[in-house]
Protein backbone atom coordinates (compact mmCIF):
# COMPACT_ATOMS: atom_id res chain seq x y z
CA UNK A 1 0.00 0.00 0.00
CA UNK A 2 1.60 3.61 -0.63
CA UNK A 3 0.04 6.86 0.30
CA UNK A 4 0.37 10.18 -2.15
CA UNK A 5 1.62 12.92 -0.39
CA UNK A 6 0.22 15.19 -2.57
CA UNK A 7 -1.14 17.74 0.39
CA UNK A 8 2.17 18.30 2.87
CA UNK A 9 -0.47 18.19 5.43
CA UNK A 10 -1.52 15.03 4.92
CA UNK A 11 -4.37 13.93 7.43
CA UNK A 12 -3.49 17.47 9.49
CA UNK A 13 -6.71 19.72 10.19
CA UNK A 14 -7.81 22.21 12.85
CA UNK A 15 -5.51 23.45 15.62
CA UNK A 16 -2.71 20.97 14.46
CA UNK A 17 -2.85 22.09 10.86
CA UNK A 18 -2.92 25.77 11.90
CA UNK A 19 0.26 24.97 14.36
CA UNK A 20 1.98 23.56 11.23
CA UNK A 21 1.44 26.36 9.23
CA UNK A 22 2.55 28.66 11.72
CA UNK A 23 6.36 27.26 11.74
CA UNK A 24 5.99 26.19 8.01
CA UNK A 25 6.28 22.72 8.62
CA UNK A 26 4.90 19.73 6.30
CA UNK A 27 4.63 15.89 7.46
CA UNK A 28 8.30 14.29 6.78
CA UNK A 29 9.56 17.25 8.06
CA UNK A 30 12.55 16.51 10.88
CA UNK A 31 11.50 18.90 13.48
CA UNK A 32 12.61 19.94 17.15
CA UNK A 33 9.72 20.53 19.18
CA UNK A 34 9.64 23.33 22.05
CA UNK A 35 6.48 22.01 23.90
CA UNK A 36 5.71 22.68 27.64
CA UNK A 37 6.44 19.41 28.04
CA UNK A 38 10.05 19.38 26.98
CA UNK A 39 12.35 18.80 23.98
CA UNK A 40 11.23 16.23 21.14
CA UNK A 41 12.99 15.97 17.74
CA UNK A 42 11.72 13.29 15.62
CA UNK A 43 10.15 13.08 11.97
CA UNK A 44 6.55 14.39 11.61
CA UNK A 45 4.49 11.46 10.18
CA UNK A 46 0.94 12.10 8.32
CA UNK A 47 -2.30 11.62 10.05
CA UNK A 48 -4.87 9.29 10.05
CA UNK A 49 -8.22 10.63 8.58
CA UNK A 50 -10.00 9.36 11.21
CA UNK A 51 -7.97 10.49 14.66
CA UNK A 52 -8.11 13.20 16.31
CA UNK A 53 -6.91 16.72 15.22
CA UNK A 54 -5.26 17.69 18.79
CA UNK A 55 -2.09 15.45 18.31
CA UNK A 56 0.94 15.99 15.63
CA UNK A 57 2.42 12.23 15.55
CA UNK A 58 6.14 12.29 15.91
CA UNK A 59 8.26 9.51 15.30
CA UNK A 60 11.56 9.34 17.68
CA UNK A 61 14.69 8.77 16.45
CA UNK A 62 14.46 5.64 19.25
CA UNK A 63 11.72 4.28 16.74
CA UNK A 64 9.04 5.62 18.97
CA UNK A 65 5.85 7.02 17.82
CA UNK A 66 4.62 10.36 20.38
CA UNK A 67 1.45 12.43 19.95
CA UNK A 68 2.04 16.25 20.67
CA UNK A 69 -0.87 17.93 21.96
CA UNK A 70 -1.14 20.90 19.64
CA UNK A 71 -1.68 23.56 22.40
CA UNK A 72 1.68 22.14 23.98
CA UNK A 73 3.65 22.89 21.06
CA UNK A 74 5.81 26.70 22.01
CA UNK A 75 7.74 26.40 18.69
CA UNK A 76 8.53 23.77 15.74
CA UNK A 77 11.73 23.90 13.93
CA UNK A 78 12.49 22.11 10.82
CA UNK A 79 15.79 20.66 11.07
CA UNK A 80 15.68 18.65 7.89
CA UNK A 81 12.97 16.26 5.29
CA UNK A 82 12.94 12.68 5.02
CA UNK A 83 10.28 11.35 3.21
CA UNK A 84 9.42 7.37 4.06
CA UNK A 85 9.35 4.92 1.45
CA UNK A 86 6.45 2.81 1.88
CA UNK A 87 7.50 -0.03 -0.23
CA UNK A 88 9.89 -2.53 -0.03
CA UNK A 89 10.13 -4.15 -3.85
CA UNK A 90 9.16 -7.41 -4.12
CA UNK A 91 12.09 -9.41 -5.73
CA UNK A 92 12.61 -12.66 -7.82
CA UNK A 93 14.16 -14.98 -5.47
CA UNK A 94 17.13 -16.08 -7.42
CA UNK A 95 17.63 -19.97 -7.98
CA UNK A 96 20.93 -22.11 -7.82
CA UNK A 97 20.21 -25.78 -8.02
CA UNK A 98 23.21 -26.63 -5.63
CA UNK A 99 20.90 -24.84 -2.50
CA UNK A 100 18.50 -26.64 -0.60
CA UNK A 101 14.85 -25.68 -1.24
CA UNK A 102 12.96 -24.05 1.34
CA UNK A 103 9.28 -23.27 1.45
CA UNK A 104 8.47 -19.79 3.50
CA UNK A 105 4.30 -19.75 4.98
CA UNK A 106 3.41 -16.19 5.68
CA UNK A 107 0.82 -16.08 9.12
CA UNK A 108 1.14 -12.75 9.67
CA UNK A 109 1.98 -11.05 12.57
CA UNK A 110 4.73 -8.18 13.48
CA UNK A 111 7.55 -10.36 11.14
CA UNK A 112 5.06 -9.43 8.28
CA UNK A 113 4.79 -5.81 8.92
CA UNK A 114 5.66 -2.60 8.92
CA UNK A 115 4.43 0.99 10.22
CA UNK A 116 0.75 2.23 8.74
CA UNK A 117 2.61 5.88 8.46
CA UNK A 118 -1.63 7.33 8.28
CA UNK A 119 -2.32 5.12 11.93
CA UNK A 120 0.95 5.24 13.54
CA UNK A 121 -0.20 1.75 13.55
CA UNK A 122 1.88 -1.84 12.96
CA UNK A 123 -0.23 -3.50 10.16
CA UNK A 124 0.40 -6.66 8.28
CA UNK A 125 1.42 -5.72 4.99
CA UNK A 126 4.30 -7.64 3.66
CA UNK A 127 4.14 -10.35 1.18
CA UNK A 128 6.74 -12.78 1.90
CA UNK A 129 8.35 -11.38 -1.33
CA UNK A 130 8.80 -8.12 -0.26
CA UNK A 131 10.30 -9.73 2.61
CA UNK A 132 12.70 -11.38 0.82
CA UNK A 133 13.38 -7.88 -0.96
CA UNK A 134 14.38 -6.74 2.77
CA UNK A 135 16.02 -9.37 3.73
CA UNK A 136 18.30 -10.34 0.41
CA UNK A 137 21.28 -12.45 2.50
CA UNK A 138 18.62 -15.31 2.42
CA UNK A 139 19.58 -15.96 -1.40
CA UNK A 140 22.82 -17.09 0.15
CA UNK A 141 20.98 -19.96 1.91
CA UNK A 142 18.66 -21.73 0.39
CA UNK A 143 16.53 -21.04 -2.30
CA UNK A 144 12.92 -19.58 -1.27
CA UNK A 145 9.30 -20.39 -2.22
CA UNK A 146 6.84 -18.20 -0.08
CA UNK A 147 3.04 -18.36 0.47
CA UNK A 148 1.28 -15.52 2.22
CA UNK A 149 -1.42 -18.20 4.14
CA UNK A 150 -2.66 -15.34 6.39
CA UNK A 151 -2.19 -12.31 6.82
CA UNK A 152 -2.83 -11.62 10.74
CA UNK A 153 -1.49 -11.02 14.31
CA UNK A 154 -0.95 -13.99 15.83
CA UNK A 155 -3.49 -12.81 18.74
CA UNK A 156 -6.13 -13.80 15.79
CA UNK A 157 -4.98 -17.44 15.07
CA UNK A 158 -7.52 -19.57 15.91
CA UNK A 159 -7.65 -23.36 15.67
CA UNK A 160 -8.74 -22.98 12.22
CA UNK A 161 -5.79 -21.65 11.18
CA UNK A 162 -4.03 -24.57 12.81
CA UNK A 163 -5.47 -26.91 10.58
CA UNK A 164 -4.65 -25.03 7.43
CA UNK A 165 -1.17 -24.61 8.32
CA UNK A 166 -0.76 -27.71 9.59
CA UNK A 167 -1.88 -29.29 6.36
CA UNK A 168 0.30 -26.59 4.40
CA UNK A 169 2.85 -27.54 6.14
CA UNK A 170 2.94 -31.50 4.85
CA UNK A 171 2.02 -30.46 1.79
CA UNK A 172 5.00 -28.30 1.50
CA UNK A 173 7.43 -31.50 2.75
CA UNK A 174 5.75 -33.95 0.61
CA UNK A 175 6.86 -31.96 -2.23
CA UNK A 176 10.32 -32.38 -1.51
CA UNK A 177 10.96 -28.91 0.31
CA UNK A 178 14.37 -29.07 2.48
CA UNK A 179 12.72 -27.24 5.34
CA UNK A 180 9.88 -24.93 6.01
CA UNK A 181 9.85 -21.15 7.79
CA UNK A 182 6.77 -20.13 9.50
CA UNK A 183 6.52 -16.53 9.76
CA UNK A 184 4.43 -15.77 12.59
CA UNK A 185 3.41 -13.05 15.33
CA UNK A 186 5.32 -13.63 18.58
CA UNK A 187 2.14 -13.53 21.08
CA UNK A 188 0.70 -16.70 19.99
CA UNK A 189 3.71 -18.37 18.50
CA UNK A 190 3.86 -21.09 21.14
CA UNK A 191 0.37 -22.31 21.10
CA UNK A 192 0.52 -22.44 16.88
CA UNK A 193 3.79 -24.18 18.01
CA UNK A 194 2.57 -26.36 20.02
CA UNK A 195 -0.58 -27.08 17.75
CA UNK A 196 2.36 -28.21 14.90
CA UNK A 197 4.19 -30.52 16.99
CA UNK A 198 1.07 -32.41 17.71
CA UNK A 199 -0.52 -32.13 14.12
CA UNK A 200 2.78 -32.85 11.85
CA UNK A 201 3.90 -36.07 12.96
CA UNK A 202 7.63 -37.37 12.63
CA UNK A 203 8.67 -34.68 10.09
CA UNK A 204 11.77 -35.78 7.90
CA UNK A 205 12.62 -31.94 7.87
CA UNK A 206 13.26 -28.86 10.16
CA UNK A 207 9.96 -26.67 10.72
CA UNK A 208 11.17 -23.20 11.88
CA UNK A 209 8.66 -20.86 13.25
CA UNK A 210 9.87 -17.07 13.61
CA UNK A 211 8.70 -14.01 14.21
CA UNK A 212 9.73 -10.17 15.42
CA UNK A 213 9.28 -7.74 18.45
CA UNK A 214 10.08 -5.15 16.34
CA UNK A 215 8.77 -4.26 13.22
CA UNK A 216 11.64 -3.77 10.21
CA UNK A 217 11.18 -0.32 10.20
CA UNK A 218 12.82 -0.23 13.32
CA UNK A 219 16.51 0.35 14.06
CA UNK A 220 16.73 -2.63 16.75
CA UNK A 221 13.93 -4.66 14.69
CA UNK A 222 14.89 -7.95 15.31
CA UNK A 223 13.34 -9.49 11.83
CA UNK A 224 16.15 -9.58 9.55
CA UNK A 225 18.08 -12.05 12.37
CA UNK A 226 15.42 -13.71 13.04
CA UNK A 227 14.59 -14.55 9.46
CA UNK A 228 18.16 -15.02 8.18
CA UNK A 229 18.73 -17.23 11.54
CA UNK A 230 15.25 -19.38 10.91
CA UNK A 231 16.18 -19.98 7.53
CA UNK A 232 19.57 -21.16 7.81
CA UNK A 233 17.92 -23.78 10.22
CA UNK A 234 15.41 -24.82 8.14
CA UNK A 235 17.34 -25.12 4.78
CA UNK A 236 20.64 -27.00 6.27
CA UNK A 237 20.05 -27.49 10.15
CA UNK A 238 20.32 -31.61 11.16
CA UNK A 239 16.87 -31.09 13.76
CA UNK A 240 13.36 -32.10 11.83
CA UNK A 241 11.63 -30.75 14.70
CA UNK A 242 8.93 -28.05 15.27
CA UNK A 243 11.02 -25.18 16.68
CA UNK A 244 10.52 -21.85 17.18
CA UNK A 245 13.87 -19.31 16.38
CA UNK A 246 13.93 -16.09 18.19
CA UNK A 247 16.65 -13.92 19.74
CA UNK A 248 18.82 -15.90 22.29
CA UNK A 249 20.35 -12.79 25.19
CA UNK A 250 19.19 -9.45 24.65
CA UNK A 251 22.09 -8.32 22.00
CA UNK A 252 22.16 -9.66 18.79
CA UNK A 253 24.87 -12.15 19.50
CA UNK A 254 22.71 -15.80 18.20
CA UNK A 255 19.50 -17.12 18.19
CA UNK A 256 17.99 -19.94 19.52
CA UNK A 257 15.68 -22.99 18.63
CA UNK A 258 13.53 -23.92 21.24
CA UNK A 259 11.85 -27.08 21.01
CA UNK A 260 7.44 -26.40 19.99
CA UNK A 261 6.22 -27.92 23.22
CA UNK A 262 8.56 -26.33 25.46
CA UNK A 263 8.56 -22.40 24.71
CA UNK A 264 6.51 -19.65 25.75
CA UNK A 265 6.73 -15.74 25.32
CA UNK A 266 8.01 -14.61 28.64
CA UNK A 267 8.26 -10.74 28.12
CA UNK A 268 5.87 -7.78 26.46
CA UNK A 269 8.49 -6.48 24.83
CA UNK A 270 12.37 -7.55 24.96
CA UNK A 271 13.79 -9.18 22.30
CA UNK A 272 14.83 -12.20 23.71
CA UNK A 273 11.25 -12.68 25.13
CA UNK A 274 10.67 -16.64 24.20
CA UNK A 275 12.33 -19.06 26.53
CA UNK A 276 12.62 -22.37 26.92
CA UNK A 277 10.69 -23.83 30.18
CA UNK A 278 11.47 -26.95 31.99
CA UNK A 279 14.31 -27.60 29.45
CA UNK A 280 17.06 -26.29 28.09
CA UNK A 281 17.00 -24.73 24.42
CA UNK A 282 17.11 -27.56 21.55
CA UNK A 283 20.41 -25.29 19.67
CA UNK A 284 21.57 -22.13 18.93
CA UNK A 285 22.40 -20.49 15.60
CA UNK A 286 24.51 -18.15 14.07
CA UNK A 287 26.67 -17.31 11.35
CA UNK A 288 25.69 -19.60 9.56
CA UNK A 289 25.89 -22.61 12.02
CA UNK A 290 23.48 -24.69 13.75
CA UNK A 291 25.22 -26.21 17.02
CA UNK A 292 22.85 -28.41 18.95
CA UNK A 293 22.54 -28.07 22.80
CA UNK A 294 20.87 -30.83 24.27
CA UNK A 295 21.24 -34.18 22.86
CA UNK A 296 18.23 -35.97 22.12
CA UNK A 297 16.51 -34.20 19.10
CA UNK A 298 15.00 -35.58 15.86
CA UNK A 299 17.58 -35.71 12.99
CA UNK A 300 16.80 -35.27 9.60
CA UNK A 301 16.24 -37.77 7.30
CA UNK A 302 16.37 -38.20 3.37
CA UNK A 303 12.27 -39.21 2.71
CA UNK A 304 9.64 -36.87 2.82
CA UNK A 305 7.19 -39.06 4.64
CA UNK A 306 4.64 -37.27 7.55
CA UNK A 307 1.52 -38.02 9.40
CA UNK A 308 0.00 -35.09 9.35
CA UNK A 309 -3.79 -35.29 12.11
CA UNK A 310 -5.45 -32.01 11.72
CA UNK A 311 -8.44 -31.91 13.80
CA UNK A 312 -9.39 -29.98 16.62
CA UNK A 313 -12.07 -29.50 19.56
CA UNK A 314 -12.37 -26.18 20.19
CA UNK A 315 -14.82 -26.56 23.04
CA UNK A 316 -11.90 -26.46 25.50
CA UNK A 317 -10.47 -24.18 27.70
CA UNK A 318 -8.09 -23.27 30.11
CA UNK A 319 -9.23 -22.54 33.74
CA UNK A 320 -6.31 -20.42 35.37
CA UNK A 321 -6.55 -20.85 39.32
CA UNK A 322 -7.06 -18.10 41.63
CA UNK A 323 -7.29 -17.48 45.39
CA UNK A 324 -10.95 -17.50 46.00
CA UNK A 325 -12.06 -19.11 42.73
CA UNK A 326 -16.01 -19.90 42.83
CA UNK A 327 -17.36 -23.21 41.96
CA UNK A 328 -20.17 -21.23 39.28
CA UNK A 329 -17.02 -20.76 37.15
CA UNK A 330 -16.38 -24.52 36.59
CA UNK A 331 -20.11 -24.93 36.29
CA UNK A 332 -20.71 -22.51 33.54
CA UNK A 333 -17.89 -23.85 31.71
CA UNK A 334 -19.96 -27.19 32.04
CA UNK A 335 -23.24 -25.91 30.83
CA UNK A 336 -22.07 -24.00 28.13
CA UNK A 337 -20.88 -27.49 26.86
CA UNK A 338 -16.96 -27.20 27.13
CA UNK A 339 -15.49 -30.76 26.74
CA UNK A 340 -12.34 -30.54 28.17
CA UNK A 341 -10.85 -28.30 30.94
CA UNK A 342 -6.97 -27.43 31.74
CA UNK A 343 -6.29 -26.25 34.77
CA UNK A 344 -3.51 -24.39 35.83
CA UNK A 345 -3.56 -24.91 39.44
CA UNK A 346 -1.14 -23.52 42.02
CA UNK A 347 2.13 -24.93 43.61
CA UNK A 348 2.44 -28.93 43.08
CA UNK A 349 -1.36 -28.54 41.19
CA UNK A 350 -3.77 -27.51 43.72
CA UNK A 351 -7.34 -25.63 43.78
CA UNK A 352 -9.04 -24.39 46.66
CA UNK A 353 -12.09 -26.76 48.38
CA UNK A 354 -14.85 -24.48 47.45
CA UNK A 355 -15.06 -25.80 43.76
CA UNK A 356 -14.42 -29.65 44.91
CA UNK A 357 -18.12 -29.98 44.22
CA UNK A 358 -17.90 -28.22 40.55
CA UNK A 359 -15.03 -30.42 39.83
CA UNK A 360 -16.50 -33.90 40.59
CA UNK A 361 -19.66 -32.02 38.72
CA UNK A 362 -17.71 -31.91 35.64
CA UNK A 363 -16.38 -35.29 35.84
CA UNK A 364 -19.35 -37.07 36.36
CA UNK A 365 -20.75 -35.01 32.87
CA UNK A 366 -18.03 -36.34 31.05
CA UNK A 367 -15.75 -33.65 30.82
CA UNK A 368 -11.97 -34.46 30.52
CA UNK A 369 -9.90 -32.57 33.54
CA UNK A 370 -6.03 -32.16 33.43
CA UNK A 371 -3.85 -30.35 36.34
CA UNK A 372 -1.15 -28.20 34.72
CA UNK A 373 0.74 -25.43 37.07
CA UNK A 374 0.95 -21.62 37.19
CA UNK A 375 4.73 -21.85 38.16
CA UNK A 376 5.55 -23.06 35.02
CA UNK A 377 8.68 -24.74 36.05
CA UNK A 378 8.26 -28.13 37.87
CA UNK A 379 6.12 -31.10 38.05
CA UNK A 380 2.43 -31.72 39.21
CA UNK A 381 2.80 -33.52 42.38
CA UNK A 382 -0.53 -34.05 43.85
CA UNK A 383 0.21 -37.09 46.33
CA UNK A 384 2.44 -35.01 48.05
CA UNK A 385 -0.70 -33.17 50.44
CA UNK A 386 -3.76 -34.46 51.02
CA UNK A 387 -5.83 -32.05 49.18
CA UNK A 388 -3.89 -32.99 46.04
CA UNK A 389 -5.46 -36.81 46.51
CA UNK A 390 -8.47 -35.77 47.08
CA UNK A 391 -8.61 -33.76 43.83
CA UNK A 392 -6.92 -36.60 42.15
CA UNK A 393 -10.25 -38.21 43.20
CA UNK A 394 -12.31 -36.34 41.30
CA UNK A 395 -10.84 -37.71 38.49
CA UNK A 396 -8.64 -34.09 37.71
CA UNK A 397 -5.81 -35.81 35.77
CA UNK A 398 -2.16 -34.87 36.23
CA UNK A 399 -0.23 -33.80 33.35
CA UNK A 400 3.56 -33.59 34.93
CA UNK A 401 5.03 -30.81 33.57
CA UNK A 402 3.60 -30.05 30.37
CA UNK A 403 2.80 -26.00 30.20
CA UNK A 404 -1.19 -25.01 30.90
CA UNK A 405 -1.19 -23.77 26.95
CA UNK A 406 0.17 -26.71 25.68
CA UNK A 407 -2.17 -28.72 27.50
CA UNK A 408 -4.87 -26.65 25.95
CA UNK A 409 -3.36 -27.04 22.47
CA UNK A 410 -3.05 -31.24 23.03
CA UNK A 411 -6.36 -31.59 24.46
CA UNK A 412 -7.87 -29.73 21.62
CA UNK A 413 -6.05 -31.77 19.27
CA UNK A 414 -6.65 -35.36 20.69
CA UNK A 415 -10.35 -34.56 21.39
CA UNK A 416 -10.60 -33.27 17.55
CA UNK A 417 -8.92 -36.77 17.10
CA UNK A 418 -10.51 -38.83 19.02
CA UNK A 419 -14.14 -37.05 19.74
CA UNK A 420 -16.21 -40.10 21.04
CA UNK A 421 -12.85 -42.29 22.76
CA UNK A 422 -12.04 -40.59 25.69
CA UNK A 423 -9.53 -43.51 26.96
CA UNK A 424 -8.12 -42.88 23.44
CA UNK A 425 -7.57 -38.95 24.85
CA UNK A 426 -6.62 -39.63 28.02
CA UNK A 427 -3.92 -41.96 26.73
CA UNK A 428 -2.66 -39.48 24.13
CA UNK A 429 -2.74 -36.64 27.44
CA UNK A 430 -0.93 -38.74 29.08
CA UNK A 431 1.60 -39.63 26.55
CA UNK A 432 4.82 -37.70 26.02
CA UNK A 433 4.57 -37.01 21.86
CA UNK A 434 7.08 -34.34 21.32
CA UNK A 435 8.41 -33.38 24.42
CA UNK A 436 5.52 -31.94 25.98
CA UNK A 437 6.38 -34.22 29.34
CA UNK A 438 10.09 -34.49 30.20
CA UNK A 439 11.41 -36.68 32.64
CA UNK A 440 13.08 -34.76 34.34
CA UNK A 441 14.12 -30.84 34.47
CA UNK A 442 17.70 -29.70 34.77
CA UNK A 443 17.42 -28.32 38.28
CA UNK A 444 19.04 -24.75 37.59
CA UNK A 445 17.59 -24.86 33.94
CA UNK A 446 15.46 -21.80 34.77
CA UNK A 447 18.59 -19.35 34.69
CA UNK A 448 21.09 -21.56 32.58
CA UNK A 449 21.48 -21.51 28.89
CA UNK A 450 18.64 -18.90 28.12
CA UNK A 451 21.07 -15.73 28.00
CA UNK A 452 20.54 -12.15 29.62
CA UNK A 453 22.64 -12.56 32.65
CA UNK A 454 26.13 -11.79 32.69
CA UNK A 455 27.57 -14.75 34.13
CA UNK A 456 25.38 -16.67 31.56
CA UNK A 457 26.61 -14.82 28.30
CA UNK A 458 29.84 -15.26 29.39
CA UNK A 459 29.37 -19.35 29.89
CA UNK A 460 27.44 -19.46 26.58
CA UNK A 461 30.73 -17.21 24.89
CA UNK A 462 33.20 -19.31 26.17
CA UNK A 463 31.75 -23.03 25.97
CA UNK A 464 29.85 -22.25 22.61
CA UNK A 465 31.52 -19.75 20.67
N1 LIG B 1 0.68 -8.74 18.22
C1 LIG B 1 1.69 -9.21 17.32
C2 LIG B 1 1.41 -10.63 16.94
O1 LIG B 1 1.54 -11.51 17.75
C3 LIG B 1 3.04 -9.06 17.90
C4 LIG B 1 4.16 -9.66 17.11
O2 LIG B 1 4.07 -10.10 16.00
O3 LIG B 1 5.26 -9.68 17.65
O4 LIG B 1 1.03 -10.86 15.83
Amino acid sequence: MSVAVKDPYQGYRGPCREVMERFGITVWCEVRAKTTQGLFEGLLLPRSETSDELHLVLKLGVGYNIGIRHDTVLELEKIGYREARYQIPEREFPTDPAHPNVKLLGTGGTIASRLDYRTGAVIPAFSPGELYGSVPELAEICNLETEKLFGVFSENMSPEHYLILAEKTGEAIREGYDGVVIGHGTDTMHHTAAALSFMVQNPPVPIIMVGSQRSSDRPSSDAAQNLINATWAAARGPIAEVLVCMFGPTSDLYNLLHRGTRVRKMHSSVRSTFRTLGDIPVAMVEKGKVTPIKDDWRPRRDDREVTVQAAFEEKVTIAYYYPGMQPDVIDAMVEKGYKGIIIAGTGLGHVNRLIYPALARANAAGVHLYMTLQTLWGFVQMQVYETGREILELGVVPLANMLPEVAYIKLGWALGVHPDDPEAVRTLMTTSMAGEMTEREPHDGYLILQGGIPEVQAFLEKVWR
